[in-house]
């Protein structure tokens, strides 16, 4: 297999004047994919951190998870060639390629991030995302859908796409689908959702499970702590 390192360059656009980690691409607001792993676990923590800036140390998961993509980001660019976009998928035509760190943006939805690995072949391609654990939440393969959908926008539209989740550190792979129409619609569906949450045309529903707030970085600051 092949390990391309991809060396993309983009358009930018501004910051958003009052949100954090939102920029202005084009007309379009244009927010962190990894925002829709957050949504689904309690969309109320997006708006303390980036609407209301509050400011939080990371906490010990936050450091760990760090520490071990930045040891595979290193081991990865050993042996990587950096190459533009038009030669990878030119040589995933007729070979595997690995990448990792793989940039995507979607101008149409308003949406971009870094995919954790990507595996791009002649007949598909397979998107994955390390998490810690082995659970599949809802929360973690929105994010994956959303990394599909910009793919599928911006780079490629005429090959299947599989998403995954894998255990951070581990080849372990827990959760293996095919992006679907239907997954396709219901991420657009959740995309403008948080697109409207940042024009201000929806509220922000704090989560109802005690539990996850006991978990929660914010919970001390928090109004809707239920814990
Ligand atoms: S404390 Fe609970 S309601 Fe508040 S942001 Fe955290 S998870 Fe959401």
């Amino acid at each position: 297999m092949d390990l391309l390192e991809l060396n993309s360059t983009y358009d930018n656009g501004r910051a958003h004047p009052t949100i954090h980690q939102v920029r202005i691409i084009g007309n379009q607001t244009n927010f962190p994919i990894s925002w829709l792993n957050i949504q689904g676990y309690c969309e109320y923590s997006i708006y303390l951190e980036n609407f209301q800036h509050i400011k939080l140390k990371a906490n010990t998961a936050m450091l760990k998870g760090t520490r071990i993509h930045n040891q595979l980001e290193e081991e990865f660019q050993k042996d990587a060639i950096s190459t533009t976009i038009d030669e990878i998928i030119e040589t995933s035509q007729t070979e595997e390629v690995l990448s990792r760190e793989f940039f995507v943006m979607s101008k149409e939805y308003g949406i971009r991030g870094f995919i954790d690995e990507i595996w791009l072949g002649p007949d598909s391609i397979v998107i994955i995302d390390d998490k810690p654990g082995d659970k599949a939440y809802f929360s973690m393969k929105n994010q994956v859908y959303a990394y599909a959908l910009a793919f599928k926008n911006s780079i490629c539209n005429d090959k299947k796409i599989e998403c995954a989740l894998r255990t951070r550190g581990t080849d372990n792979i827990f959760w293996r689908e095919e992006f679907t129409k239907e997954s396709e619609e219901n991420i657009k569906n959740i995309i403008q959702h948080v697109q409207n949450l940042i024009a201000g045309e929806d509220d922000f529903i704090p989560t109802k499970n005690p539990n996850k707030c006991r978990v929660c970085r914010f919970n001390k600051v928090c109004p809707n702590n239920k814990s």
